[in-house]
């Protein structure tokens, strides 16, 4: 596997991919690898030529107070994972690498940015777009791969990439979750074992709207309130949001009459957690 720390590098391994006409499939990360992440890894392998996976911390999608100095960091297992699933090239630029200094530009999906996690992490969607369009840049890669886990995520790169006619395919894939239920996340890493235990609270608040639904339960303000219901159960659970909304503007639903998203965020002692589930009715 070849590392690149610097663009030049990483621009230099993909012109090569491309001038031998090989299709180029990426997964954009922020490190600490697990199987969600090695789930997207193996779906580009499936469908792609040569792999390039980054791994990238970047501070401009963390807001003042939130985690960014004690996100797990952790490159030598991530390296090691990455060459047991024959990734071609991972790039791992620093931050300054990144940003030059005094950069003052920013790519911002308008509306979308500002639901759900947007709402409760302002600015956090502008990082995740910008970074998101720098990497797809230096890459330039032919499909790119991202977890259903970030729900909202998903919908608004790919609303970046239609709104801006990037020449990219973005491929979701389905929540990779533990054998209990919970989602995996690099930041169940900071949970102790209490806290893993509330953790479950996410998944089975989940499970019960879509049981309520499966039983043919279709105001989204009664799902929702027995999600909370869940949730809030739950000691030391602290939930951010519960919405039932459209995947495709995560507009707010009032009756569930088509594909619904519910997504949840919670506060699990201080970390902070989301999951998902699509309803179709
Ligand atoms: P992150 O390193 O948290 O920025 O995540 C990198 C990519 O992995 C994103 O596209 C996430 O949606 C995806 N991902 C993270 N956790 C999971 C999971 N449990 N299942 C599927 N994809 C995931």
């Amino acid at each position: 596997m070849k590392i690149c720390k610097t663009i030049a590098d990483m621009r230099a391994a993909s012109r090569a991919a491309r001038h031998s006409e090989k299709r180029l499939g990426f997964v954009p990360t922020m490190g600490a690898l697990h199987e969600g992440h090695l789930s997207l890894v193996r779906a580009a392998k499936a469908k792609c030529d040569v792999v390039a996976v980054s791994i990238f911390v970047n501070p401009l999608q963390f807001g003042p107070g939130e985690d960014l100095a004690k996100y797990p960091r952790t490159f030598e297992p991530d390296r090691e994972l990455l060459e047991k699933e024959d990734v071609d090239t991972l790039f791992a630029p620093t931050p300054e690498e990144m940003y030059p200094a005094r950069a003052v530009t920013y790519v911002t999906v308008e509306g979308l940015g500002e639901k759900l996690c947007g709402r409760s992490r302002p600015g956090h969607f502008r990082g995740v777009t910008t970074v998101v369009a720098k990497l797809f840049h230096i890459v330039e890669p032919d499909m790119a791969f991202f977890g259903q886990k970030d729900a909202a995520q998903a919908t608004i790169v790919r609303r970046m990439v239609r709104d801006l006619n990037l020449p990219v395919e973005i491929v979701v894939c389905p929540i990779v979750r533990e054998p209990d239920g919970l989602a995996t996340s690099s930041r169940n890493a900071y949970l102790n074992p209490q806290d893993r235990k509330s953790a479950l609270a996410l998944n089975r608040a989940l499970s019960e709207v879509k049981s309520r639904f499966d039983q043919g339960e279709r105001n989204a303000s009664s799902l929702i309130a027995t999600g909370k219901q869940m949730l809030t159960r739950e000691i030391g659970v602290h939930p951010d949001y519960l919405e039932i909304v459209d995947p495709a503007t995560l507009d707010p639903v009032r009756e569930v009459t088509s594909s619904a998203l519910v997504a949840v965020a919670a506060f699990v002692g201080k970390t902070r957690l989301i999951d998902n589930i699509l309803l179709n009715p």
